[in-house]
């Protein structure tokens, strides 16, 4: 129950009921011993402009929270101080009030995909050759994630070539300004193979069950997988046919697991440790899929 003297903090999106925010973010600020709410705050897709007043409310009083889709990137014009992440995706989604008591936000999907990649044991992403499918928050971040891991190439597939195309030319320029700067090339969606060591699926596609793999991936010889989409349990369609041809692969579980953590540093002021990060897994693991 909220008390006097619990700080508040919210996911902010539209929809946002499924969201595995609050239980994972509930269970590890439990763990720390803290007085805070987290719970889920839909914001109408069609009332964007609610969305700065609430950030900064939360905030001033001294909490925060995360921002999912639709909202991120309107929530990235409210800052008053973004983070490097933030600038270079236009999308914010972890907000807070800083020291110097501004409205601050990071994108903490990057750091997240960051560090799952980091799991893949053998991938070498400096200097490798990546495939990300998707153009919307997911690929946006992921394609940032990997130049800011080195990668020299990164083809962007989307179902609309005109989206793939704007976020490459976007892209383009503002990763120019961070001082990375791989080749940044849009393929064809239907019909391309290609060879990789990453590939990224930052689609919606195995949201739900049946969904069908993306399109010409069975062509592709592809040496790492990261699935961002996290259900179905046994398994999304790209995770599932990764795993049968012997692929390393990661499902979305592991980047929502280390932006929430990331989400923690700047909230508390301090990494979480071990068992905060066990206990976000358990109460991850204990959903009914
Ligand atoms: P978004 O901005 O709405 O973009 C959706 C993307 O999926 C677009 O590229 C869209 O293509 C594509 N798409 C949707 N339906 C499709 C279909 N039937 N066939 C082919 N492509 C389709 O959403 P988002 O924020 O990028 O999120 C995408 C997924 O990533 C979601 O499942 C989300 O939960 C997940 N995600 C996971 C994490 C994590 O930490 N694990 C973080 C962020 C997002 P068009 O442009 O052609 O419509």
């Amino acid at each position: 129950m909220t008390s006097v003297g619990t700080r508040v903090f919210a996911l902010l999106g539209d929809p946002v009921a499924h969201s595995l925010s609050p239980v994972m973010q509930g269970a590890a600020f439990r763990a720390l011993g803290l007085d805070v709410e987290y719970r889920a705050l839909r914001v109408p897709a069609d009332r964007p402009g609610r969305v700065a007043p609430i950030m900064r409310t939360l905030a001033g009083a001294g909490g925060g929270g995360n921002v999912t889709v639709p909202h991120k990137q309107v929530a990235a014009r409210a800052l008053d101080a973004p983070d490097a992440d933030v600038t270079a995706t236009g999308a914010c989604n972890t907000f807070w009030r800083d020291a110097e008591a501004r409205l601050a936000g990071a994108n903490t999907d990057v750091g997240g995909i960051l560090r799952s990649l980091e799991e893949l044991g053998t991938l070498r992403l400096g200097g490798a050759e990546v495939l990300v499918l998707g153009a919307g928050g997911a690929g946006r971040a992921a394609v940032v994630a990997c130049a800011r891991g080195g990668a020299r190439r990164i083809e962007i597939r989307n179902r609309s070539r005109a989206r793939a195309e704007l976020l490459a030319s976007e892209l383009g320029a503002r990763l120019g300004a961070t001082g990375a700067k791989p080749e940044v090339v849009v393929g064809t969606w239907d019909g391309a193979g290609g060879d990789f060591d990453l590939a990224i699926q930052a689609t919606s596609l195995g949201l739900r069950p049946g969904d069908p793999l993306p399109p010409g991936l069975e062509r592709a010889t592809v040496r790492h997988a990261l699935d961002l989409v996290y259900r179905p349990p046994d398994g999304t369609a790209w995770v599932r046919h990764a795993r049968r041809r012997g692929v390393p692969v990661l499902d979305g579980l592991r980047p929502l697991l280390h932006q929430g953590a990331l989400g923690l540093r700047h909230w508390t002021g301090a990494e979480p440790g071990p068992e905060v990060l066990a206990a976000m897994e358990r109460a991850l693991a204990a959903v009914p899929g």
